[in-house]
């Protein structure tokens, strides 16, 4: 392989504790399978070349994970020093399959979704580019909705203020969770927030994977009425007949994908027709990278795009998919970094500084709880 004159000459890996300020519930922890959420961590890669170029990338967990995300990372990284870092498609290839013996999705793509990102943001901001810009971009915003007013834990008075506050700093539609244990209750509350809002605005529910195929399809009937944008996860995040049964049995779109960490498993997603909007996580299936891969297809196969939190990576990549997405609005990440995305009349705006227009914030080094250098720093 020729390479330029500059390569990689350190990597920076940081393992960093973000707390929340109200511990979190979805579906998930109403049929027992988890825990409400008190945390995130967040895996930082810092690649930094010979010629002293910088680029930030990172990874993200809910629940579980962290140290295993960190632990992959620092053992593989390795691979990335003396590298050219323009090589993207090539060391992520390198990456996979140094540490391939612990699989091709799972921990593994989620820890070199850090390496991938920062590698990426490397290149826009050698270009002097966004990231949007470096992959070509549709658009210069992009629709937000909100998600992190909706949660199960907040009654519906409470889901209603947020709502009001959302729409109030120009986000554009309002998703709320859904798949408690009656589901009479899931309909009073999107009632109550469809009443609250109006039809006009974009609304959205999400089931987090707690109904089975019967009381999808019973809710998913039901909620016909309300007009959704779509439904989320309705059913387990493998059910790939399920989700194409359903899509085709109900008139309300369907949306999943977020669960996946891997291409072909997304693949498969498209080529059964189980989602009309498919929600790929950059983080989680291994970066911008493999994303992209996903978007291709996606495309192909005529879906829309819905891709899963971390919006400060997923409107860049939202700007560069051809057919207008939404990217998921939540303020959780805002103390991890010094910019705020701004949103105006419903769209998020793309930042047009270099790379992902990032820079970690001194509260998140104060939350990094480890740090490891691979190279020479
Ligand atoms: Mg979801």
């Amino acid at each position: 392989m020729t390479r330029s004159h500059d390569a990689i000459r350190s990597v920076k890996l940081s393992s960093v504790t973000l707390p929340l300020s109200t511990p979190i519930s979805d579906a998930k922890v109403f049929t027992g399978r988890q825990k409400a959420m008190t945390e995130g961590i967040f895996l930082f890669a810092e690649i930094t070349t010979e010629d002293g170029r910088e680029g930030m990338g990172f990874s993200y967990s809910l629940r579980a994970g962290g140290p295993a995300q960190y632990a992959h990372a620092v053992e593989v990284a390795d691979g990335l020093i003396g590298e050219d870092p323009n090589d993207i498609a090539r060391l992520y290839t390198k990456l996979i399959w140094s540490g391939a013996s612990v699989g091709r999705s799972g921990v593994a793509p989620q820890a070199i979704a850090a390496l991938d990102t920062a590698l990426w943001d490397l290149k826009a901001k050698r270009a002097d580019l966004s990231l949007a810009k470096l992959l070509g971009a549709h658009r210069d915003s992009v629709r937000t909705y909100n998600t992190s007013g909706g949660y199960l834990n907040s009654t519906l008075e409470e889901v209603k203020e947020k709502a009001t506050q959302s729409l109030e700093a120009g986000i554009g539609g309002i998703k709320i969770k859904v798949g408690l244990p009656d589901g009479r209750e899931d309909l009073r509350r999107v009632a109550g927030v469809r009443e609250h809002i109006g039809e006009d605005v974009p609304m959205m529910v999400d089931a987090n994977q707690q109904w089975d195929r019967t009381t999808a399809l019973r809710m998913g009937r039901k909620l016909e009425e309300f007009g959704l944008t779509w439904i989320e996860e309705p059913l387990d995040a493998y059910d790939a007949e399920g989700h194409a049964e359903l899509a085709r049995s109900l008139d309300t779109p369907i949306a999943t994908g977020e669960m996946l960490s891997a291409v072909p498993e997304l693949e498969r997603l498209i080529t059964a027709r189980s989602a009309d909007i498919l929600q790929p996580d950059a983080p989680r299936i291994g970066g911008i990278t493999q994303f992209l891969r996903v978007a291709t297809l996606a495309d192909q196969a005529g879906l829309d795009l819905a891709p899963h939190f971390v919006m400060e990576i997923h409107l860049h990549l939202a700007a560069a998919y051809p057919r207008e997405a939404w990217v998921e609005h939540f303020d959780w990440l805002e103390p991890l970094f010094d910019e705020r995305v701004e949103i105006a009349d419903g769209r998020m705006i793309v930042p047009t500084r270099p790379g992902l227009g990032l820079t970690i914030s001194d509260q998140a080094r104060a939350w990094t709880k480890d740090t490891a250098v691979v190279g020479r720093l």
